[in-house]
């Protein structure tokens, strides 16, 4: 991979340097680590994005003890401590705008007025046409941007049962990967709390994101009845509660997060270049740093605009 200086799809790559037979396992789990957890088209993914990034990838992964709202929690105090004012349940619908004046119009018709605008609302809603946010003056150059950038999907199940029958299965388990409609399952580990996460990411969800919750929690008993050769009954006997999460058609994602395509950097540019001193962009998908897809992202992207808007007012 060192070895490779310009650009290519993953597919292009597995295909140039490993297409020989022996190579069959390795090509299959570098695509199934894309899709899965890069959520990644990997015909269109970039390599060298890629690259990067999972040259950075700490081995270890961790949880928030006592949630990842602390976070937001955080900033919200931190914002209002300075004299911000956070609307919720306020949709944009329109944004008109000239140079150093912005007018925000909430679907409800209110309206909202001042000198700059940061737009953080994700990719999948960019690429959505016709425009989810309208803007007047257009400022269609963004918009085809944004389908340069890839923009993955993820399914999630969340089963939670009456007990962590998994353990008389076999001790241990963190991660288990199989060849089923739901294919990456997670337990709760250290801890024995009885709940598993199935994933499904990229074009592994592709098929799945189409379908209604009941459906996809029908397969995901399936792929666990499979995994653990248990009878579908006896495993809803053993359940208390479920979730669906399907990103895609969470009207205010329109997908999970983002990935460079190739050409991606070329949009990046474009994003990351205010409209006029007016208009900013931030979030994970604008990021332009080794930890793409990520809170982190979003949050190094935040503050990135921030640091413009104060630059662009002097
Ligand atoms: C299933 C899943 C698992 C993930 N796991 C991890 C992980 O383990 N670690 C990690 O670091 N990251 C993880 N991520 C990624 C992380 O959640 C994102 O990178 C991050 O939340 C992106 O933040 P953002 O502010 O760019 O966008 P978002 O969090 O999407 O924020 C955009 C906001 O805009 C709002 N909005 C949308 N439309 C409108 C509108 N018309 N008007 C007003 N507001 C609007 C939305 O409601 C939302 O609040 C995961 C993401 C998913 C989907």
């Amino acid at each position: 991979m060192n070895e490779v200086k310009e650009d290519l799809t993953v597919d292009e790559f597995l295909k140039k340097y490993f297409s020989d037979d022996k190579y069959k396992g390795l090509r299959t789990s570098v695509v199934r680590f894309a899709e899965g957890f890069d959520v990644a088209d990997t015909s269109k993914a970039s390599l060298l994005a890629l690259r990067e990034e999972w040259m950075e990838e700490e081995n270890s992964h961790y949880r928030v003890p006592g949630g990842h709202d602390q976070l937001i929690n955080h900033l919200e105090k931190q914002c209002k401590g300075l004299g911000g004012q956070i609307l919720t349940s306020a949709v944009v619908g329109e944004i008109g705008w000239k140079k150093n004046d912005v007018t925000v119009i909430t679907t409800d018709g209110k309206t909202y007025n001042g000198n700059k605008v940061i737009i953080t609302v994700s990719l999948g809603l960019l690429q959505t046409q016709p425009g989810i946010i309208r803007f007047h003056p257009t400022i269609d150059n963004y918009f085809m941007a944004a389908r340069k950038i890839g923009f993955g999907s993820v399914v999630k199940v969340l089963l939670q049962f009456k007990e962590a029958f998994w353990e008389e299965k076999k001790k241990n388990i963190g991660f288990l990967f199989a060849n089923e409609p739901v294919p990456t399952w997670w337990t709760q580990l250290p801890s024995s709390y009885p709940l598993l996460t199935g994933w499904a990411g990229g074009p592994q969800a592709w098929e799945l994101e189409k379908k209604d919750d009941e459906t996809i929690l029908q397969l995901g008993l399936q792929s666990l009845s499979n995994i653990f050769k248990m009878r579908g009954r006896e495993l809803t006997q053993l359940l208390t509660a479920s979730l669906i999460a399907n990103w895609r058609n969470d009207p205010f994602a329109r997908g999970a997060y983002s990935y460079s395509m190739v050409g991606s950097a070329e949009a990046l540019k474009i994003f990351n270049t205010p409209v006029n001193s007016t208009i900013f962009f931030a979030g994970e998908a604008f990021y332009e740093g080794p930890a793409p897809g990520t809170v982190e992202a979003a949050l190094v992207s935040g503050r990135n605009a921030a640091k413009k808007i104060m630059s662009h007012e002097q």
